[in-house]
């Protein structure tokens, strides 16, 4: 096993002459590092919400497998990847941006590529953001992130014809209302595939089949139909599977204390199982191409 750590991502690869699986393992909100001088204001425990907890540390199943497994070490609260890079908010910056802002729906919510609240009504930041901070931030965090992804993706593409893409997530129990589905108690797995844009969809089929077999109560592209990473790197036409898989928190971990909880070990093991199948899901497609 290999493991290359910067400030900005961790990636566990098998050594390079054993990365034998046409799989790349992603999970962009593992970060818990936040950089000094932020200006950020939101107390520690509202900010611990926002962390998708022990997700890299569930998936790290995955190298000794024969995939690697890349994870962000600075927060999603700082700057999201997966978030389109002009998914910025006007409204929050301090002077006026030099090219044109898209705010996505999540972004009008508080939730963009910078996020304007921890929770409803605990703001991030006590003003404005300056427009240079963000700059730093797309600069020296965003940009290495998806180069790492993107160099992973290609290299297993280039290497196998083929990539299947596992960007992981987790998701709180019970949404809340900067969420789209306030209120509502969730299922134990949401995966999705932009409505069948970045992956293809029997691919998705097949992954939600593997998890109910497991007696996880899946849904697929419900309440999620997937963020910026799986819309920007899937192209199934060119064998390029991307999916999101978010998992409820509930199923292994103590949401109000932020520990692990009992359900911890056997989900490893189902997404070792998950794994395990879909390596030979990969091998299957290959052949039949
Ligand atoms: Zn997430």
């Amino acid at each position: 096993m290999i493991k290359s750590i910067n400030q900005v991502y961790s990636i566990i690869r098998p050594s390079l002459a054993d990365t034998r699986l046409p799989i790349v393992i992603d999970s962009p909100h593992s970060g818990t590092d936040y950089p000094f001088n932020s200006g950020i204001i939101a107390p520690s425990e509202a900010l611990r919400t926002t962390w998708d907890a022990f997700v890299d540390e569930l998936w790290s199943i995955a190298p000794p497998l024969g995939a690697p497994l890349l994870s962000a070490r600075f927060p999603r609260a700082y700057i999201d990847p997966n978030r389109a890079p002009e998914d910025i908010d006007q409204a929050m910056l301090d002077e006026p941006w030099p090219t044109p802002l898209t705010p996505s729906a999540a972004c009008l919510r508080g939730m963009g590529l910078i996020r304007l609240n921890a929770l409803p009504g605990v703001p991030m930041y006590a003003g404005k953001v300056s427009a240079a901070e963000v700059r730093y931030r797309l600069s020296q965090y965003y940009m290495p992130y998806h180069s790492a992804l993107k160099t992973l993706l290609d290299d297993a593409h280039e290497k196998f014809g083929h990539v299947w893409h596992i960007n992981c997530h987790s998701m709180k129990s019970v949404g809340n209302a900067m969420n789209v589905d306030s209120g509502v108690a969730r299922p134990d797995i949401v995966i999705s595939d932009r409505n069948g844009t970045s992956a293809n969809p029997a691919f998705t089929e097949w992954a939600a089949a593997q998890f109910d077999a497991l007696g996880y109560k899946v849904q697929i592209n419900s309440p999620y139909q997937g963020g910026h990473i799986v819309h920007h790197y899937g192209m199934p036409t060119q064998h390029r599977h991307s999916v999101q898989i978010e998992i409820k928190r509930g199923v292994y971990m103590d949401e109000r204390n932020a520990e692990k909880a009992e359900g911890f070990e056997q989900l490893q093991r189902d997404l070792e199982t998950f794994v395990t199948a879909l390596a030979g899901y990969a091998q299957q497609k290959m052949k039949e191409k």
